[in-house]
């Protein structure tokens, strides 16, 4: 456009000098006009081929194009340094359309392409300065990824970084280009809180009650109903800076299954037989087979719900044992799970046994009197500590001891 006017103008300077021509020069200028009329028209002008590195690379209105794209560029680099990378081009004048003129923008592109140096790229911006140039597809790939580190799997989470960061189209240098994994290590500094609604369960304890029975004998212990033990859930707001813990806010506490309480009844008797059995007993004239100064704890009573039919006492092993009536002895020696037993007849349909002892005094078929030493306290046999274990034995059947030695 500025061109034809220019010539337009030449000539009518032409015609005012030379009026000879003055006829030639009308005609010359009203084809001039029409001429304009018609390129304006038409849509055609004069544009500029940007040569550049030898290369056509755009066509552009003005050469101011070519300073705004070349500021745009440079604008995007994070120093200066790409000043001298960029190419003074030649522009060359050349008819051409309105549509085909290059913007800022397209030139931009076009020159970076052609840029061995310099490559478009995108750039991780932290509040507002750029940390790395890499491929935007990897960085938002990253970024993503770094959003998601903390998460707390199961629960509700949110998150963000906490500075502003941005992925921004961009130009730069090829040698700043970041490699995924220089770009990871970046990424991977950034701080990022969470913030994760976590819904966590517990057990809760049961609590156990006793019920004492003195229906029962000491020693006796029996589950009436097995403890069972509940379910609580707690929900936390937990917020966490590159998952390292910062507040934690319980919203909610249910428990979601009571527990059950353990019911044990515990035996509280001494002996379980009737007042008439307990003299009956007596009069059957027994002594207790232990000076009861020498008894440290009787452990075990009859019938303490496993089944056992004699008395414990437990001791210290050497501890002498006593015949707890006159009789005769029927056996002596070792008696399997009994370990060093003797057992006593007395008569009258009683026998008495003495079992786990250490060393046994007494050989069968002596005769013993009451209150004799036949043995001494031991831990043989089946036996978990030293202890006497003490039978009464009534018409081949064994008897609770309790009343027949005054307990
Ligand atoms: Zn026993």
């Amino acid at each position: 456009m500025d061109l034809l006017k220019e010539a337009f103008i030449k000539a009518l300077k032409f015609a005012k000098k030379n009026r000879i021509l003055v006829r030639f020069t009308a005609f010359a200028i009203v084809a001039m006009a029409a001429l304009v009329i018609s390129v304006v028209s038409c849509g055609i002008k004069v544009g500029y081929n940007v040569n550049y590195c030898g290369k056509n690379i755009a066509v552009i209105d003005n050469a101011e194009v070519f300073k705004d794209a070349k500021a745009k560029i440079l604008l995007s680099l994070s120093d200066k340094k790409g000043e001298k990378e960029i190419s003074s081009p030649k522009f060359l004048p050349v008819v051409t359309s309105e549509d085909n003129l290059a913007s800022k923008d397209q030139l931009a592109d076009a020159i970076i392409e052609n840029t061995e140096s310099l490559s478009s790229s995108s750039a991780l911006t932290v509040n507002g300065e750029v940390l790395a140039y890499a491929n935007r597809a990897e960085l938002e790939k990253l970024v993503d990824a770094a959003l998601c580190k903390y998460y707390v799997k199961g629960a509700e989470n949110t998150s963000a970084f906490l500075d502003d960061v941005s992925i921004i189209d961009s130009y730069c240098l090829n040698e700043d280009v970041k490699t995924s994994k220089e770009a990871a290590n970046i990424v991977n500094k950034l701080k990022v809180k969470t913030v994760s609604t976590v819904t966590s369960e517990s057990s809760v304890k049961y609590s156990t009650k006793t019920i004492y029975t003195s229906t029962k004998v000491r020693g006796y212990e029996k589950v009436k109903t097995k403890g069972v033990k509940g379910i609580k859930t707690e929900t936390a707001v937990v917020e966490t800076l590159n998952g390292k813990e910062t507040a934690k806010t319980v919203i909610a506490r249910k428990v979601i299954k009571e527990p059950v309480e353990k019911v044990v009844i515990k035996g509280t008797a001494t002996s379980m037989t009737s007042a008439t059995a307990r003299a009956q007993a007596k009069s059957a004239g027994f002594i207790c087979p232990l000076n009861k100064g020498s008894i440290k704890q009787i452990s075990a009573y009859w019938g303490d719900g496993r089944n056992h039919k004699a008395m414990d006492f437990s001791g210290n092993v050497g501890t002498p044992i006593f015949a707890a009536k006159a009789g005769t002895v029927v056996s002596a020696g070792w008696d399997g799970n009994y370990g060093y037993a003797v057992v006593i007849d007395h008569g009258n349909g009683y026998k008495t046994r003495y079992a786990h002892a250490n060393a046994l005094c007494v050989k069968k078929g002596a005769t013993v009197k009451q209150g004799q030493q036949i043995a001494t306290l031991g831990n043989t046999g089946r036996s978990t500590g030293p202890h006497l274990h003490f039978e009464v034995i009534k018409n081949g059947a064994r008897v609770n001891p309790a009343p027949y030695i005054g307990y």
